[in-house]
């Protein structure tokens, strides 16, 4: 959901304070801000920024400006500083959605907060974006294309989980975007990745009460490997090496094979001299899941052993990556050459792609997947619950993550008080929110945190209950929101905001007042609000103004404007 969506957020305002939007709290979360550094693996020594909605300042405390056409930015080796078109910065701050094309011709595009500084190896590209974002940018990157809707589902809880857990792994520079912590790409998000993104929201691997991270791999090759055993450390329970059954249905098989003499180079450029003709190697270590951990290398009586990690790493770094594609091999060293038979393709560890794809075609859901890849581990969004569930009410459903209680049957009567409010010719069935947390609210509705509510078309999303509790509680909120819902089905994409709000406060019996602001500058304040005041003065004013056309014109007439427009002049006399 990029800044300049060309959709509208309608929703109901606060009239109490601001909630205070908790950051960087401690403890386990649904939803964070994430840092990741971009190009994190090559040297990018200049950039060209093309601005598509976004402001810029060359200081933490310095004014915005608004960036408006496009900006070179080279990094200046010596100074260790930014050369901005030709003007030299400590580094750069951009807010906003852009278009970066490095120097060797990749573009990416996203949204977000930029920090744009130099040092000793290039420029560093900084970017800080709402986690649900980056889980639809690693999938963007990760996923097949076509890749079936429950696996995605699955890779996106993974990857959200490795994301939520590990913020920091790279300090200050957050994530890296290789395949060292997770690759991803910035581009247009496919709509099959939005949805199995939105539908699994916030929800991460939990073991035991906790929440635990997430890998995934390509292929196992028929057999998952233990964490501890390739990575070390203590032993990780749902992580362990266990046969892939579903992956075993799908080729994974690759041989490789090259002569002693690459070997010997391979070896050399990473430091290892053998004195004389390779005359053996064979692998004399092996973990559980029968993946190699230790090679040993004979030459002129002298032996070498080094691990199975950097015998792949040697030979991918001299003769081209993914030559060795898994440790999962048999190897064979015969007149001076030597074959690799292997299965799978990366590490192993955690959720399997080929396998998990393998099991959604076979019709088992994302939550099964998960299971099988994480034994003992459940889905859940926070300490309390088991993930997303789905309930029905009278015409509507309702997506929450805790028993609904007394919601659905206020949700039954508010939706049957809309459709009386504004009785609708056309089948609707409005799906409701309730998010556990505001943070996975404001990102999922994209949405200050100041919103009680958002709707779009039939998706109402709802800030946590303890916040609507302290704001009006559930009736007046549902009603209010099932009334949008109906009034956005009569509305055209030219419906003035004023109209389209007013109608469903008005409606609603909401109080309405503030008299003095043009309808253009109520729908100015509607779209874009600057502060929860701007915004609440808006939406009393819009209420005001249509409660006085309804007693001058009766309500027939005045929704009748959805579709037809607002004829000139009607307005004026108000
Ligand atoms: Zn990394
Ligand atoms: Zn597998």
């Amino acid at each position: 959901m990029s800044l300049n969506d060309a959709k509208f957020m309608l929703g109901w305002v606060f009239s109490l304070a601001v909630v205070p939007i908790a950051l960087g709290q401690a403890g386990p979360r649904s939803a964070a801000d994430i840092t990741v550094r971009l190009y994190s693996t090559r040297n990018v020594s200049s950039v060209v920024v093309t601005p598509i909605d976004a402001t810029m300042q060359v200081c933490a405390t310095c004014e915005k400006t608004l960036v408006s056409s496009r900006l070179q930015m080279k990094a200046d080796l010596h100074s260790g500083r930014v050369q901005v078109d030709g003007k030299a910065m400590q580094r750069i701050f951009i807010e906003g959605q852009i278009r970066i094309t490095t120097d060797d011709g990749q573009v990416s595009t996203g949204a977000g907060r930029w920090t744009i500084s130099a040092a000793g190896d290039g420029l560093h590209v900084l970017l800080v974006l709402p986690s649900e974002r980056y889980v639809m940018a690693v999938l963007s990157s990760e996923a097949a294309v076509d890749e079936p809707l429950e696996s995605l589902k699955a890779l996106a809880v993974v990857a959200r989980s490795f994301a939520l857990t590990n913020p920091d792994r790279h300090g200050a520079e957050g994530l890296c975007d290789s395949t060292h912590c997770q690759a991803l790409r910035l581009t247009q998000v496919s709509e099959h990745i939005k949805e199995a993104v939105t539908a699994t929201a916030g929800e991460t691997l939990w073991w035991h009460g906790r929440q635990v991270a997430g890998y995934f791999t390509q292929s196992c090759g028929g057999m998952t490997e233990d964490a501890a055993a390739l990575w070390g450390g203590a032993p990780k329970p749902w992580l362990t090496a266990h046969p892939d059954m579903y992956c075993q249905r799908r080729p994974s098989q690759w041989h490789t094979e090259f002569g002693e003499q690459e070997l010997r180079g391979a070896l050399a450029a990473e430091g290892w001299r053998l004195p004389a003709a390779i005359d053996g190697v064979r692998v004399v270590q092996q973990d559980a899941s029968g993946r190699a951990q230790r090679v040993e290398l004979s030459s002129g009586g002298q032996r070498l052993t080094i691990s199975a990690s950097s015998l792949r790493f040697a030979v991918d770094r001299s003769l081209g990556w993914n030559r060795l594609r898994s440790d999962r091999y048999q190897l064979r060293y015969e007149n001076r050459r030597i074959e690799f038979e292997g299965k799978g393709y990366g590490h192993g560890v955690g959720l399997c792609q080929a396998g998990a794809a393998e099991m959604a075609l076979e019709g088992k859901g994302y939550r099964e997947i998960l299971s099988f890849y994480f034994p003992g581990a459940g889905v859940q969004i926070g300490v309390n619950d088991k993930g997303w569930q789905r309930y029905e009410g009278r015409g509507w459903t309702l997506w929450t993550f805790r028993p609904p209680g007394e919601v659905l049957g206020v949700g039954d009567e508010a939706f049957a008080k809309a459709l009386a409010l504004f009785p609708s010719a056309k089948a609707m069935h409005p799906t409701v929110t309730m998010y556990p947390e505001t943070e996975l609210f404001r990102q999922a509705a994209n949405e200050p945190g100041w919103v009680l509510a958002a709707t779009r078309g039939e998706a109402i999303e709802l800030q946590p209950e303890a916040v609507i509790l302290r704001h009006g509680g559930w009736r007046p909120l549902l009603l209010h929101e099932f009334l949008h819902s109906l009034v956005e089905q009569e509305a055209g994409a030219s419906t003035p905001l004023w109209l389209r709000e007013g109608l469903v406060e008005a409606l609603a019996g909401e109080h309405g007042d503030v008299q003095g602001m043009t309808a253009a500058q109520i729908d100015a304040a509607l779209l874009r609000a600057s502060s929860q005041q701007e915004a609440e003065r808006a939406h009393r004013a819009a209420c005001g103004l249509v409660q006085r056309l309804i007693a001058a014109q009766g309500i027939q007439t005045v929704r009748g404007w959805l579709r037809s427009g607002v004829p000139a002049g009607a307005v004026a006399s108000q």
